[in-house]
């Protein structure tokens, strides 16, 4: 469910441009095991690619890292690539701004 639309989405904290609601993914590791949550409420800058969650979906969160996730809830299962950079050899030289925010 997307948020509350009466309100208009608060101002980006990181930039102050409007937001725009949207239902986003999110991934959380607990240990070993990756977590995928979908159909997430969120508010989104476009401009930063950030995304904000309201208080109560960031507790939520919260609360299935740090307690478990409610695997009676289970909606699906799928598969994830993995990839290594096991041997990847550390740039000698250092890493510029510029490069940093490539991502
Ligand atoms: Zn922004």
């Amino acid at each position: 469910m997307l948020p509350e639309t009466n309100l208009p989405p608060p101002p980006c904290p990181r930039c102050g441009r409007d937001m725009r609601a949207a239902e986003v993914k999110t991934a959380i590791w607990r240990g070993e095991r990756l977590f995928v949550v979908e159909d997430v409420p969120a508010f989104v800058c476009d401009l930063c690619v950030e995304q904000f969650y309201d208080p109560g979906v960031t507790e939520m969160l919260r609360k299935w890292t740090q307690d478990g996730f409610p695997m009676a809830d289970v909606q699906r299962e799928i598969l994830v690539p993995v990839f290594s950079l096991a041997g990847y050899e550390p740039m000698t030289r250092p890493i510029t701004t510029e490069e940093q925010e490539i991502y």
